[in-house]
């Protein structure tokens, strides 16, 4: 079986790929595009927009293994995959994330000089 390209194809107001099949709409990536650049700006330097298609178009922040995405109207996650925060806004999420690193390394230090 022939897999499905993920090249989205214009069809009027549609924007969406063969593989997806929504039938995602030209507005949908706009949108994305837009809040994945507003993102960005928001992070500030280091960060850049991803926009993506899977049964809609979706975006997020990328730097490194770290990724800040919206969650709802109103939170954005940061994770790298081993850690995550959420907060009301994107630089909240990252500074939270960030927090929860530090701890867990100051636990694992604490740990590491409890050995006798
Ligand atoms: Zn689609």
């Amino acid at each position: 079986m022939k897999e499905l390209s993920w090249k989205p194809r214009v069809r009027g107001d549609v924007y969406c790929s063969p593989a997806c099949g929504r039938g995602c709409t030209r507005a949908e990536y706009q949108h994305a595009d837009k809040m994945a650049d507003k993102l960005v700006i928001q992070l500030g330097v280091g960060w850049r927009a991803r926009v993506w298609e899977n049964l809609g178009w979706h975006y997020e922040a990328k730097a490194g293994e770290w990724s800040v995405y919206p969650s709802g109207d109103r939170m954005f996650l940061a994770s790298n995959g081993q850690f995550g925060a959420a907060a009301d806004t994107p630089a909240e999420a990252v500074a939270a994330a960030r927090a929860a690193v530090i701890e867990a390394a100051k636990k694992l230090m604490d740990s590491a000089r409890a050995l006798p």
